[in-house]
C-alpha cells in the first residue's frame, strides 16, 4: 500500500511528494528534489501502517 507524504527539501526549502510503501517497516530512499534537482536522503519509519518519523538530510 502506498502513501502520499510531503518532505521539505534540504536544500531550497520547497516541498516534494514521496511516495511511502507503508507495508515496510522502517526506509531509507534518496529521492531529487523537483525544484533544485539535488537528491535528498528521506529516512521513513513505519509501524503497523503508520508513519511515525520522517526524517530528511541532505545526501
Ligand atoms: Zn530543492
Amino acid at each position: 500500500m502506498i502513501e502520499e507524504t510531503t518532505v521539505q527539501c534540504p536544500y531550497c526549502g520547497s516541498s516534494n511528494v514521496v511516495e511511502v510503501d507503508i507495508r515496510a517497516n522502517s526506509q531509507r530512499t534518496v529521492t531529487d528534489c523537483d525544484v533544485c534537482c539535488r537528491p535528498m536522503e528521506v529516512r521513513i519509519e513505519i509501524k503497523d501502517g503508520e508513519i511515525l518519523s520522517l526524517d530528511v538530510s541532505a545526501d
